[in-house]
């Protein structure tokens, strides 16, 4: 299963590797939903990383910074959500959700 290539822009590739090591970091240590958001996001439960990319409760990294806001890509702090409560926030384009894989 090839992922989706949907940006190439500046820092994309950096912030695949910081999206895919974020999600090894989850499923060693049992990162909840919204672990470490500046806001509170999140839902607070395990998420699943084994759960293909897509479905409701799989894993997505988020950004805190809203990309649209002004935020940039490169040296956030990524945090770890299912993509329902990810994209419950309501500031993220579904492109913007890779398989982090
Ligand atoms: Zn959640």
């Amino acid at each position: 299963m090839g992922s989706r290539s949907v940006r190439d822009g500046k820092g994309h590739r950096a912030y695949r590797r910081a999206q895919a090591a974020l999600k090894r970091r989850t499923a060693a240590e049992n990162l909840p939903c919204g672990y470490g958001s500046p806001t509170g996001e999140g839902c607070g439960q395990p998420i699943d990383t084994t759960i293909p990319a897509g479905e409701r409760m799989s894993f997505t990294a988020d950004h805190p910074q809203a990309l649209g806001n002004g935020g940039r890509l490169v040296g956030q702090q990524l945090v770890p959500m299912h993509l329902t409560c990810n994209s419950r926030k309501g500031d993220h384009a579904p492109v913007e959700i890779w398989a982090a894989s």
